[in-house]
């Protein structure tokens, strides 16, 4: 008996050990590289260390995913699979595709190391700790609820007016839709402007503003956006931000959308400067981490409750400031609000789900303009990529189906998607030339990622786009006829920087998407929230997509980050306010 235990129990306890890792795998030792293509465009590189039986080590040693977004996938997904020898991990919410660039990287490698691919893919995944039902109680003066724009912006404005302060973001990056933003962001009187010759004045924005949102925006909250816009493109510098280039945007009478050097994209560029000053400050940022309530007791607000992988999270604090976006991603609630879009693609990160519109519900916080939701006319169908209106700011033109002009392709976005929507198939075309693609470094990101079809000639493009090459190229001549004349007779496009005559030239199949939720929560200029009495809910702040009015009825292109920028450091320094009573 004893003779059959130590023959038979040993095997049996190597079986177990390795059911579920991978099974028993045998590998040729080294370290072996592989890489495949990331969101950028660009490799994702890894280096693998394998010994007989096991995954030792992964390194990414080269890549240029966006940073902040892609950081948690190029971390976490290298330990997973190490710590579970298995190819069967779960990708970082937000930032799947460059968690799958990681995982193919790494099969690449591990297939060179003779590794079986199929048994390591196919796996059992590693359980993860159970979540204990332990809650870790933290006190603050102000939590901010969301690591977005608006949220990184108030956590530092609370903080430079003295409260301590913690952050709670669900994602396991920061970001959100702010990320995403790439056009720029709307200010008006900058010495950006001024050094570039545009004439601007704050009074021109707001009226820009009001124009855009079919006038039912709150003017006190327009007013407040305008005037502040370029104070806050200074702050943002004084962060180390880059916002020196201006463009043009949809339903903007002049240039003042401001982005970085060369047009390249502006989202992640402030999400950047604005986490490494909250770092920098000491400031915590709890990833993983969503709110599910908010505590209050008598009408006074005591905090927030979360639930994190780790446990539960209650905060107490003296005043919470919601950030937390929009609920574009959520299709289910934009159609509760508006049928018309039910099925449609968004734009949006995974994360804007509307939470916030659940979670303030027992507080009967009074909503504004709620079914106000807005499509993207340019984003790209089935990928859900959006092409910034930056794009046609710099010059791009829109055809149809019979490669026809069919509207100023500079009109705000709800009429461009409704004349995009009347055209055959519910799309079009943006086309442009190499003028337009030097002029915006954000462009490259579209190439990159293979999203655009190019031609030596305005008929060869055509032709690979199943155009009519004769029409698109009568209709190209036409508009650039115009520019020359610096009149559009057609559809009176105000704006139209550059002829499009310089090869090569590039087009793309566009059609709307839900892109931004103009309604939310009901603000004013101090960023306090109200209730359906119409009083001031003590102690409770919003800022950013999450709040409404300041939009209306239409958001303009741009000024979103002025928004959350301006009305995230306002909730910032009156939640520090409030708290220090
Ligand atoms: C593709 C795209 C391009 C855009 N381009 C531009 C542009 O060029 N110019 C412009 O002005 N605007 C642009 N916008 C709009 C703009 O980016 C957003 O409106 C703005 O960034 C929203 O900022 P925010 O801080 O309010 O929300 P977000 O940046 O979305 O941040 C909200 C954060 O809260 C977190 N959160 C949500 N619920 C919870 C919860 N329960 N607990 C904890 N955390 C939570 C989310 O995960 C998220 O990180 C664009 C939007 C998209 C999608």
């Amino acid at each position: 008996m004893k003779g059959f235990n130590r023959f038979f129990l040993i095997p049996v306890l190597l079986v177990l050990l390795f059911a579920g890792c991978g099974g028993r795998q045998s590998y040729k030792p080294g370290t072996y590289t592989g890489k495949a293509e990331g969101i950028s465009g660009d490799d994702v590189v890894v280096e693998v260390t394998v010994d007989k039986s096991a995954i030792k080590e992964i390194k990414v040693v080269e890549h240029n995913e966006s940073p902040g977004i892609s950081d948690a996938a190029l971390s976490q997904i290298p330990k997973a699979i190490v710590d579970g020898q298995t190819l069967n991990v779960d990708v970082v919410s937000g930032a799947t595709y460059s968690s799958e660039a990681v995982i193919a990287a790494v099969t690449a490698a591990l297939e060179e190391a003779g590794a079986n691919i199929k048994k390591l893919a196919s796996a059992e995944k590693k359980k993860t700790d159970a979540a204990t039902s332990a809650t870790e109680v933290i006190n603050t003066d102000v939590v901010v609820v969301g690591a977005g724009g608006a949220g990184l912006a108030a956590a530092l404005s609370a903080h430079e007016n003295g409260a301590s302060v913690l952050v709670l973001e669900k994602m396991p990056v920061v970001g959100g839709n702010t990320n995403y933003a790439t056009g720029g962001l709307n200010a008006a009187e900058t010495p950006y402007q001024k050094k570039k010759g545009i004439d601007d004045s704050v009074e021109l924005f707001i009226q820009d503003t009001m124009k855009g949102g079919k006038n039912i925006n709150n003017p006190e909250l327009v007013k407040v956006l305008a005037s502040n816009s370029a104070g806050s493109v200074e702050w943002l510098t004084s962060l180390g931000g880059d916002f020196t280039d201006v463009g043009r945007m949809g339903g903007a009478s002049v240039n003042r959308c401001h982005r970085p050097t060369g047009g390249a994209a502006a989202g992640n560029h402030l999400v950047q400067v604005l986490h490494a000053a909250v770092k920098e400050k000491g400031i915590t940022v709890k990833t993983d981490c969503r709110v599910v309530k908010i505590m209050e007791e008598g009408g006074v607000i005591k905090g927030v409750m979360a639930t994190s992988p780790a446990g539960n999270v209650t905060v107490m604090s003296k005043a919470v400031v919601i950030a937390t976006g929009g609920f574009g991603a959520n299709n289910d609630m934009v159609a509760g609000f508006n049928p018309k879009l039910k099925g449609f693609g968004t734009t949006n990160h995974p994360g804007a789900t509307g939470d916030a519109l659940e979670f303030v519900k027992p507080l009967n916080v009074a909503l504004v303009d709620i079914d106000k939701i807005q499509t993207h006319p340019t984003v790209v169908p089935v990928k859900n990529k959006m092409i910034t209106e930056a794009v046609r700011g710099n010059g791009a033109i829109l055809v149809n189906r019979n490669a026809e002009r069919f509207i100023s392709e500079l009109e705000t976005r709800d009429v461009v998607s409704a004349a995009e929507l009347k055209q055959e198939g519910g799309t079009s075309f943006l086309f442009f030339d190499q003028g337009v693609r030097e002029s915006l470094k954000a462009i490259e990101k579209y190439v990159k990622a293979g999203l655009l079809t190019e031609g030596a000639t305005i008929e060869e493009v055509a032709e690979k786009m199943k155009l009519d090459p004769a029409k698109l190229k009568a209709t190209v001549d036409k508009y650039n006829g115009y520019v020359a004349a610096k009149s559009d007779p057609d559809f009176s496009r105000a704006n139209m920087p550059r002829a499009l005559n310089n090869p090569p030239f590039y087009m793309v199949e566009v059609g709307p998407a839900v892109h931004h939720t103009m309604g939310g929560l009901k603000i004013d200029t101090e960023a306090r929230v109200y209730n359906t009495s119409d009083e001031v809910i003590p102690g409770l702040f919003a800022a950013g997509e999450v709040s409404g009015g300041v939009h209306g009825g239409n958001r303009l292109g741009g000024n979103a980050l002025s928004d959350i920028t301006t009305f995230g450091r306002i909730s910032g320094k009156s939640a520090a306010a409030f708290a220090a009573k």
